[in-house]
């Protein structure tokens, strides 16, 4: 049965992998309930990922299921990670589901930085 229109938790997604140790990441920061780590094919100067440990398929998954110590975990390791571009800026991504293009069903935020970033959305056509 889907869930916020995404299929149930796979625990052998890639992020759940990274998490066991069963594949390297270039870590960046480790907290209590957060893994972040560089991401694999960079859009940006500085471009990381945050995750939660928990198993949340999605942006909408998390926000509904994880408990406030995950959600304060994960966002204050989003605010350690970004801290070094916040004199330029940088820009925050959540993916979620197909419409969004999200690839890898773990929750994750992207953080974006060292350079302008451009249009916030691509324009149609
Ligand atoms: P999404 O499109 O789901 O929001 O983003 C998934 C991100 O994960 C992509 O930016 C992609 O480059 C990154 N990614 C996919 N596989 C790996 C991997 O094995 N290691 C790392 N570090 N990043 C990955």
């Amino acid at each position: 049965m889907p869930v916020n229109g995404l299929p149930p938790y796979d625990t052998t997604n890639i992020f759940a992998r990274i998490l066991k140790g069963e594949i390297p990441c270039r870590k960046v920061l480790e907290t209590e309930h957060a893994l972040a780590f560089h991401d694999i094919a960079p859009q940006a100067p500085t471009h990381i990922l945050i995750i939660p440990k928990g198993s949340y398929v999605s942006a909408s998954d998390f926000s509904t299921q994880a408990s406030a110590e995950e959600v304060a975990g994960l966002w204050r390791a989003v605010a350690e990670v970004a801290k070094p571009l916040e004199a330029t800026g940088y820009r925050i991504i959540c993916n979620m589901g197909m419409d969004s293009g999200q690839e890898v069903p773990h929750f994750h935020v992207h953080v974006l930085g060292g350079r302008p970033l451009g249009v916030m959305v691509a324009k149609q056509g």
